[in-house]
């Protein structure tokens, strides 16, 4: 006689509260620098950021994995995926 046993759920996965997310969900940290963009202007770090890959996620500020690659370069945040330029 074989019982079928259900696999118990774990408890819920308790969600990184994260940072704080700007209207509409926009980035709320610069991706350079890692500081918040309501704390100023990030002139150098635009101006930077045409030249170099992001080093922080812009939308949970966690640092990004950066591959610079031939045709440009791949950061990769463990949340949000990867993006390349
Ligand atoms: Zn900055
Ligand atoms: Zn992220």
């Amino acid at each position: 006689m074989t019982e079928l046993v259900e696999p118990a759920a774990g408890p819920p996965r308790p969600r990184d509260a994260g940072a704080p997310v700007g209207p509409g969900g926009a980035p709320c940290w610069c991706d350079r620098c890692g500081e918040s963009v309501a704390a100023g202007p990030h002139e150098a770090c635009a101006a930077a950021r045409a030249l170099e890959p992001p080093r922080w996620c812009a939308s949970c500020r966690r640092r990004m994995k950066v591959q610079v690659l031939p045709s440009g370069w791949s950061a990769v945040c463990v949340e949000h995926g990867e993006i390349r330029g």
